[in-house]
């Protein structure tokens, strides 16, 4: 855990920070001296998260629309100072058979994840290099955006083309002093995660028993690895992507071994 001050003076834009991941994300950041603006469509659960920041700031806005990113950050910029830093959380997902998925919930989930962290980034790219450089963005993925994802050809599609993203505006923006990273959380048990996609004992022991760390991700966990990658400690790491998995994308061994003597 870093020490509280660690990022003093930033400003942080969180999208999807009134739930969720985003949530405990927006509050470690907060937690570590960043003033935090939370971007989401409802306006209710961002209220609540900026009370709960003291001194955050809740702008109601779909990532999907530009215009909205952009007096998304003009106002996070006239409360709380310029943007330096973003989490590009916001995310839309739902099981489907690929035959089945509609043009329309394509584009909704290709529109939240692709489109919202292209114009949220380049809104800070924007503004950060008008004023002379520096900033971090981290964007949230998930390891199916390399492994594919049968059942979110939506989300694991628009979740490739955000590494995609991740790595270009790496290399583009760099000369700006503005550092481009991922994270890919694995399971993390959240209260939604728990309701939507784990909810009986039987499926919850189905989805750890392919994770070799052999239990599901926290909310901490994912928000530790946000505050290091946004922090000076990762000063020198751009580009890349943070896998928080327990292992699980790599569990792909043809021979089982059975349990480990004493687990
Ligand atoms: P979540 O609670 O459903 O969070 C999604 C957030 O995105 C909500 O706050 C939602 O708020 C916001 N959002 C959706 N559409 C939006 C739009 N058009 N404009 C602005 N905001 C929008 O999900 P979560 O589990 O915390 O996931 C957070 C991130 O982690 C996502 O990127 C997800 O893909 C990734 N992830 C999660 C897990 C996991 O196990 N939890 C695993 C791998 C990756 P509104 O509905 O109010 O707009």
């Amino acid at each position: 855990m870093l020490a509280e001050g660690t990022l003093g003076g930033r400003v942080a834009l969180v999208t999807g920070g009134g739930t969720g991941l985003g949530r405990a994300m927006a509050i470690e950041l907060g937690r570590l001296g960043a003033r935090v603006a939370v971007a989401g469509r409802r306006s209710e659960p961002l209220e609540e998260v900026a009370r709960e920041l003291g001194e955050g700031l809740a702008v109601p806005c779909d990532v999907r629309d530009p215009e909205a990113v952009a007096a998304a950050f003009e106002a996070a910029e006239r409360e709380l100072g310029p943007v330096t830093t973003l989490v590009n959380n916001a995310a839309g997902n739902f099981l489907v058979r690929a035959e089945d998925l509609s043009p329309n919930g394509w584009r909704a989930v290709l529109g939240i994840v692709l489109d919202g962290t292209f114009f949220c980034s380049r809104e800070l790219g924007r503004r950060a290099i008008e004023r002379g450089g520096g900033g971090q963005i981290v964007n949230v993925v998930a390891t199916y955006a390399w492994t594919g994802g049968p059942g979110t050809v939506h989300s694991a599609a628009a979740k490739a083309g955000v590494v995609n993203l991740t790595r270009t505006l790496a290399v583009e923006w760099a000369p700006h002093g503005i550092r481009v990273n991922a994270i890919a959380p694995g399971p993390i048990d959240t209260p939604q995660t728990r309701e939507r996609l784990w909810p009986t004992e039987e499926i919850r022991a189905a989805v750890l028993a392919k994770v070799p760390l052999r239990r599901f991700g926290r909310e901490d966990e994912v928000a530790n690895a946000c505050a290091f990658l946004v922090s000076d400690y990762a000063g020198y790491v751009t580009g890349e992507v943070l896998t928080l998995d327990g292992g699980a994308w790599l569990e792909k061994g043809m021979f089982g071994l059975g349990p480990a003597p004493g687990s």
